[in-house]
């Protein structure tokens, strides 16, 4: 696809789902994509918030790009001096983590904002928390001084077929409604209109917005 195609494939499952497309943001994710790539394919087009999942590989880009930065990826509590100069961190998968985050936040004299992930496909493999886990470790996590926890965050499992991704989706959303959460980041490549129908405000999409074919 391209960039200006997922903008308008996200408006129309707002307008199938009676939501306002103003309400979902497009986050680009930009991971394996060079800065002279990300200029032509996403910024080009208006201010994206951009999302990475490395850090290694997300600061020199930071550096080169005045952006909104996101951060999606898998993070190693040693990194959380790092994370805190992303716009939003979508990955805290561990009251750990958020301990961590915190206390580096707190340093830099800023609160950081924060989506808790979560795993409800239960993949051995995949990060975030446990849905039981969730009550107690938000609990502890909104007490936390120097974190703002604005939402939830999940990667549905790998699918051919969007369609059977959605009760998770639609889960995400009901335990976002019930914890008074406004931010739910769900939806990639495969699964975005799903993810849109069912209530996200964020989607996270690579391959679509640089892969023709995608
Ligand atoms: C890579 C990645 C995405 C984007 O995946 P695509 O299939 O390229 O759209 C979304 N979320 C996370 C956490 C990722 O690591």
């Amino acid at each position: 696809m391209s960039l200006p195609k997922v903008v308008e494939r996200i408006e129309k499952a707002c307008r199938r789902a009676g939501r306002d497309p103003g309400a979902v943001r497009l986050v680009a994710v930009t991971k394996e994509h060079t800065v002279a790539e990300i200029q032509e394919q996403v910024l080009r087009y208006g201010p994206f918030p951009l999302g990475e999942s490395r850090i290694q590989e997300a600061l020199p880009k930071m550096e080169a790009l005045k952006a909104e930065w996101h951060f999606i990826g898998p993070l190693q509590r040693n990194k959380a001096k790092f994370a805190v100069r992303f716009d939003l961190i979508h990955s805290i998968d561990s009251v750990r983590l958020a301990e961590a985050v915190a206390r580096k936040a707190r340093e830099n004299g800023r609160v950081q904002r924060v989506l808790l992930e979560l795993n409800l496909g239960r993949e051995p493999q995949k990060h975030g928390f446990l849905e039981e886990e969730l009550p107690a470790a938000l609990e502890l996590i909104r007490g936390l001084e120097g974190l703002r926890v604005e939402g939830l965050m999940t990667v549905a499992p790998y699918t051919q077929d969007p369609e059977t991704v959605r009760p998770i989706f639609a889960r995400l959303s009901r335990l976002a409604d019930l914890y008074g959460l406004p931010e739910r980041s769900m939806g990639m490549s495969g699964d975005f209109e799903v993810a849109v129908e069912e209530g996200a405000t964020l989607v996270r999409v690579g391959r679509a917005v640089f892969e023709p074919d995608a």
